[in-house]
């Protein structure tokens, strides 16, 4: 059984229920979080719960509840689930209302749930030896990427097409052929020792293991470079990855057809994931 926190009640997972009145439900008007927990610890807990604030103030709803109050339920849901490596996923949307009006209502009470889904960090860590492929694609989806909002359609569409293809991830470009961002991921090249990833702004999501990443980078002396890049510096890049709170560091081979360098994980990468892993 999975325990879930359902509006303030300990719940089995299944027997978690809201209304069908719910604006999550009816507009996808709400937010999530996922967190990792990789051997018995939180990983970046901080860095999440202050992003979850950020989403929530950029679609201004109000909850009740303090960042104190969200990391202890977690924890007693990390405890609850016996949860040892795996992820917390929060979700909170605007609450219920009815009848349905694209308006929302002063005073709705949000729908907050908080769960554990447990992830084998070992078949990760082996796939990061081998590297991963990915498939490209456009990015179709609305322009408030910087909001974690639990509208993701265009992040399924693409990432079930890259599944289609037997790849791992979806790398998303605009329509001036520039690289946004993964279907849930940051991606990064490196190129003649400079590590480059799209700067932060509407078109991408602050990107936790991105911002861990940084200090990291900096800190080994490599060039970090926050620019954007088009599909032909990705196929021609020494090195390509993806970062995200579930696969940390991950190195990226091939780009459909396109094999990166000579289709092996690059060295640096490996080496960044690495320090990563030491750190958490
Ligand atoms: N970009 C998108 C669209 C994502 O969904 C995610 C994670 O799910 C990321 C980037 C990486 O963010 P983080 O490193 O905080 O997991």
């Amino acid at each position: 059984m999975t325990t879930c926190y359902i509006n303030g009640n300990y719940r089995d997972i299944l027997e978690s229920k809201v209304s069908i009145t719910d604006r999550g439900f009816q507009f996808s008007d709400g937010i999530y979080e996922v967190i990792a927990v990789y051997e018995n610890r939180f990983v970046d807990i901080d860095l999440h719960l202050n992003r979850l604030i950020k989403s929530l103030n950029k679609l201004k709803i109000k909850i009740n509840l303090k960042v104190n109050q969200i990391e202890n339920i977690s924890k007693k849901i990390k405890k609850l689930n016996n949860l040892n490596n795996g992820i917390i996923y929060i979700q909170i949307t605007r609450g219920d209302q009815h009848p349905r009006d694209h308006k929302f209502q002063k005073g709705l009470k949000p729908n907050i749930i908080i769960y554990s889904i447990p992830k084998d960090f070992k078949k990760i860590n082996s796939k990061a030896k081998r590297g991963v492929t990915t498939s490209l694609y456009p990015d179709i989806r609305w322009l408030r990427s910087d909001i974690k909002s639990i509208s993701l359609l265009g992040n399924s569409m693409a990432a079930n097409y890259a599944k289609e293809k037997k790849n791992h991830e979806a790398i998303l470009y605009d329509k001036k052929n520039y690289i946004t961002e993964g279907n849930s991921s940051s991606i990064w090249i490196i190129k003649n020792n400079k590590c480059i990833t799209h700067p932060l702004n509407y078109r991408i999501l602050k990107g936790c293991t991105r911002h861990k990443l940084i200090s990291i980078v900096k800190r080994k002396k490599l060039k970090f470079v926050e620019k954007k890049f088009s599909i032909k510096a990705l196929l021609s890049a020494d090195e390509v990855f993806m970062t995200s709170a579930t696969n940390f560091v991950m190195p990226i081979i091939k780009v459909d057809k396109h094999k990166i360098s000579d289709g092996k994980p690059g060295q640096i990468t490996l080496h960044l994931r690495d320090e990563f892993i030491n750190q958490i």
